[in-house]
């Protein structure tokens, strides 16, 4: 982590929690974390329990996300929510989870809409990019993200206000993270990547987490990396003991820098 950027950590509930039960982990999550100031921690619940949670945290330093957001304004698009229905609930938006690339075909071109019209309804988008297992013992995974960076930022503008998410496929909710040395790879490349896009000075302010498999334990060494801005949280967001104890050690490293 760099002391020119916040460290974030964000936790993905996923399709988990009803809204009375995000609301206690929510009170749970900004109690536990209130004594980190130095941490940007968001929680994304799912669209049901965005109200209760954005409730639950009001007042608190926990700020709240979408897992998803369509890229339309209104109409008949069914099943999707959009920018004004979030508006005054959420400060940021995930665009392209690996979950909604695989299962949801989303494309590099559908996950740029988004970041913009994300970003346009003021909204924080936290782009996530990430290759599967096959794609990294061919050895393509660096070029592979770039790519996936490239086009899933086509069009985009906003890069005071942009957050990038390496989270390799195989890593993600299989309990076996990226090696810190792995992430800090491909997040350097990244950074790169961003350099192209948005410039130097641009790319140096963007926050780049990690997210695979991170808990408690093994949070210390991702941070620890000059590249590497905090974590997307998926299972281990879901414990407010846990989730707190990830903020805490980041909080830790950026009192003690190695
Ligand atoms: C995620 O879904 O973004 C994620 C990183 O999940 P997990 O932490 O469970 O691997």
């Amino acid at each position: 982590m760099s002391s020119s950027r916040r460290p974030m950590i964000a936790g993905n509930w996923k399709m988990n929690t009803t809204p009375a039960d995000g609301r206690e982990l929510a009170a749970a999550i900004a109690s536990g974390s209130a004594a980190y100031g130095g941490v940007d921690v968001v929680i994304c619940p799912p669209f049901t329990g965005i109200a209760s949670a954005a409730d639950a945290v009001s007042g608190t330093n926990v700020q709240v996300g979408a897992q998803n957001m369509s890229a339309e304004e209104s109409g008949a698009y069914t099943g999707e929510v959009s920018a004004s229905m979030l508006r005054g609930l959420v400060s940021y938006v995930i665009a392209g989870h690996s979950e909604r690339r695989g299962l949801y075909c989303e494309t590099d071109a559908a996950v740029a809409a988004k970041a913009t019209a994300a970003h346009s309804a003021g909204f924080v988008p936290i782009v996530c990019v990430g290759e599967n297992l096959e794609t990294r013992k061919r050895g393509d995974a660096v070029s592979t993200v770039r790519s996936q960076l490239r086009a899933s930022l086509s069009g985009y503008t906003g890069w005071d206000s942009l957050v990038v998410a390496y989270e390799p496929v195989w890593a993600i909710g299989t309990g076996e993270a990226a090696s810190p040395q792995q992430a800090q790879e491909i997040i350097g490349e990244l950074r790169e990547e961003l350099v192209a896009l948005a410039g130097e000075k641009a790319a140096a302010g963007i926050r780049i987490l990690y997210g695979g498999s991170v808990n408690s334990r093994n949070i210390g060494p991702f941070v620890d990396r000059p590249d590497i801005d905090g974590a997307l949280v998926g299972g281990a967001s879901l414990q407010a003991d846990e989730f707190v104890r990830i903020v805490e050690m980041t909080a830790r490293l950026l009192e003690n820098p190695a």
